[in-house]
């Protein structure tokens, strides 16, 4: 995509710092988290699956085998966690088959906002959000999704971490497990700079200033619990960590 319509208030000199971000178009993973505990399986969010979304998108429809390929079969997740109800974070919650549409994941109960459902469910019967009707509404239907509200418990190991701004209930979370942390951000940070740049609030930010508030306070987080970042939309496979260096947050990538 085009880096100055995605990030529509940053100019060139800003960038200057970011080598990696020099070029005119930005390329995004679009990326799931599958988080294994001692009871529960759990998947974070399903990526853009076969949605006719209109992007220049390499490849599509890998997460089912990308599942496979970690030693998991879709009857084995039992929580779907979906970050917001953005197109490139839901596409792979139900499935097409002969027999007509299904969850993909036949076993799990799906968790999402009340902030979020209280936006896109008035817009399910609208053409740009065609995919709500096709990957949202049904979970209502079928009543297996979970509207949550605040910080809540997913499994013992796993805290929602409310970061609004991108969408009304845009939610990170919280893994703590055996002294360690990690936060999966999700769409509260697009690209590497924006931990470094927290203020950054791009275009699809639907509140740009409560999208940099919750940055602030994820990335301050990150860096007083030494969490590992984990992203989606950060260069695969999107783990990282803070360091300081000259009084500078910096991010360093994990490959
Ligand atoms: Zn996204």
């Amino acid at each position: 995509m085009k880096k100055n319509v995605f990030f529509n208030t940053q100019s060139d000199a800003d960038w200057k710092p970011y080598p990696d971000y020099h070029a005119p178009t930005i390329g995004m993973n679009v990326g799931s988290f599958l988080i294994h505990t001692e009871k529960r399986t759990v998947l974070v969010d399903t990526g853009l699956g076969k949605l006719d979304h209109h992007l220049d998108q390499t490849t599509r429809e890998t997460l089912v085998g990308e599942i496979a390929a970690a030693g998991f079969q879709p009857q084995d997740i039992d929580t779907v966690f979906l970050t917001h109800m953005h197109m490139d974070h839901v596409g792979t919650n139900m499935t097409e088959t002969d027999q007509g549409w299904f969850p993909t994941f036949p076993n799990a109960r799906y968790v999402v906002s009340k902030a979020d459902w209280a936006l896109f469910g008035s817009r399910v019967n609208t053409r740009p959000f065609a995919y709500l009707k096709e990957q949202i509404q049904p979970l209502i239907d079928a009543d297996i999704l979970d509207l949550i509200e605040g910080e809540i418990n997913i499994t013992e190991e796993i805290t929602t971490l409310p970061t609004p701004g991108h969408t009304p209930g845009h939610t990170s979370l919280l893994i703590s497990s055996e002294g360690e942390k990690a936060v999966i951000v999700g769409d509260a940070a697009h690209v590497p700079p924006q931990i470094e740049e927290t203020q950054w609030s791009p275009a699809p930010d639907r509140d740009k200033d409560r999208s940099a508030a919750s940055r602030k306070m994820m990335v301050d987080l990150i860096e007083k619990e030494h969490a590992l970042i984990a992203s989606g939309h950060f260069p695969s496979p999107g783990f990282g960590n803070i360091i300081r260096v000259d009084s500078r947050r910096k991010f360093i990538p994990i490959s």
